[in-house]
């Protein structure tokens, strides 16, 4: 059975998902997908465009549907028949206006001399280009546990996670393959992944479209509690903080990852976690691209979540992801009050770890806002980030 006639046979049009749903509001939404998806009628980008690929839809279905199952085969549908926007090549490699290629034409990217080990760790292009401070952490916290290891990264390495989410399958059907070599060439029995998007490519994509990978897949989060639990890494400084962790969607709800994180902050002495379970998480607004087609709509999501871990009283919110931490940090500053500081702190998980196990690393948050912001104006024509929350 395809996807529509599951679909329409098991769905009782109840409307829980659009309860939960931070981008539709409309349960015609759904006929229009089946009738796009049968090809009995036509449907409108923005239909489309709009969704987040959060998932709270499909947790929240009694059917395990949700609207997010429908709109993944339709946004491919889309592109095979419409090709694709300036903002969806901008996350192709090898597309000229690459945004990482523009990052990287305006900023140092860091170099990594060390060509093998029994470790990769894998930056992406978040970790690589944007938030540097993720990559610069987790290699300071490996060198701090002796691992025997490695780093791959470079736009033309990238997953092809963000690509296939808007519809074009072109990026990871290229580079799948190649990142594969890549990591076996370098004798790597693990493969440690910065951003829930490359772990979901690693741990779940590639295998279904490639074959069984013969190397571990982890994301940081669980490679980090496992060093702390084997005592290889031992986070004696304490940082007395009250902590918001914000779950990743993919790394949450995609791939059901959220216990090490929270079992990191926990073995960090004076941090005091305010949400132990991913009970009521949700989306920071980045994903899915909404955070290039709808700029300021998208802040206004990651706001809801800063001020969210503002009313648990917390003054740092730690996540595990590029574009959750990138979003949260532009939405600090949005909503805090011109000439003042914010008042709560994002960090990376490794960054935070980083502290406790004191290293230090040096923080650029409005530089690397600049710096994207340039580079999203340079590879999007029209971009315009509203100010209006
Ligand atoms: S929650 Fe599930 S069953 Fe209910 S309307 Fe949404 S997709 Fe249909
Ligand atoms: S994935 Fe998120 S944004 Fe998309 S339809 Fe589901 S709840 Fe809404």
């Amino acid at each position: 059975m395809d996807i529509v006639e599951k679909h329409r046979a098991k769905c009782t049009k109840c409307g829980l998902c659009l309860e939960v749903c931070p981008r539709y509001n409309d349960l015609d939404l759904l006929d229009r997908l089946y009738g796009y998806l049968d090809g009995s009628s036509d449907i409108d980008a923005e239909s489309l465009l709009r969704c987040l690929t959060c998932g709270l839809c499909t947790d929240a279905c009694p059917e395990e549907l949700g609207i997010k199952v429908l709109i993944s085969p339709a946004r491919q549908k889309w592109v095979s028949e419409n090709g694709l926007s300036d903002r969806q090549t901008m996350a192709d490699p090898e597309a000229e206006n690459n945004l990482f290629k523009k990052i990287a034409e305006m900023d140092e990217t860091p170099v990594y001399r060390k060509s093998s080990g029994s470790v990769v760790y894998f930056p992406g292009c978040a970790g690589t280009y944007i938030n540097k401070i993720m990559a610069q952490a987790a290699v300071a916290l490996l060198e701090k546990a002796a691992i025997d290891y490695t780093v791959l990264s470079g736009v033309e390495y990238c997953c092809g996670a963000v690509s296939a989410g808007a519809g074009d399958m072109g990026p990871i059907r290229r580079n799948g393959p190649r990142n594969v070599e890549e990591i076996r060439k370098r004798g790597a029995k693990t493969l440690i992944t910065a951003c829930p998007g490359c772990f979901k490519a690693f741990k779940d994509l590639y295998p279904r479209m490639f074959g069984k990978l013969d190397f571990e897949v982890m994301h940081v989060s669980q490679y980090f509690e496992l060093l702390i639990r084997e005592g290889k890494l031992a986070p004696m400084t304490v940082l007395k903080h009250r902590v918001f962790y914000h779950d990743p969607c993919h790394l949450t709800r995609g791939m059901g990852v959220h216990r090490e994180a929270r079992g990191v902050l926990e073995s960090i002495e004076g941090t005091e976690l305010a949400n132990k379970t991913p009970e009521n998480s949700a989306c920071c607004g980045f994903g899915g691209g909404v955070r290039v087609n709808y700029p300021s709509e998208s802040l206004v999501v990651a706001s809801d979540r800063y001020r969210a871990a503002r009313e648990l009283g917390c003054d740092i919110i730690v996540t595990n992801c590029g574009g959750c931490m990138q979003n949260l940090i532009e939405a600090g500053k949005e909503v805090t009050e011109a000439g003042k500081e914010e008042k709560i702190k994002i960090f990376d998980l490794a960054e935070y770890l980083s502290l406790a196990c004191g290293i230090e690393i040096e923080r650029e948050d409005s530089r690397m806002l600049e710096l994207v912001n340039r580079a999203y104006r340079l590879c999007i024509s029209g971009y315009e980030k509203s100010k209006g929350l």
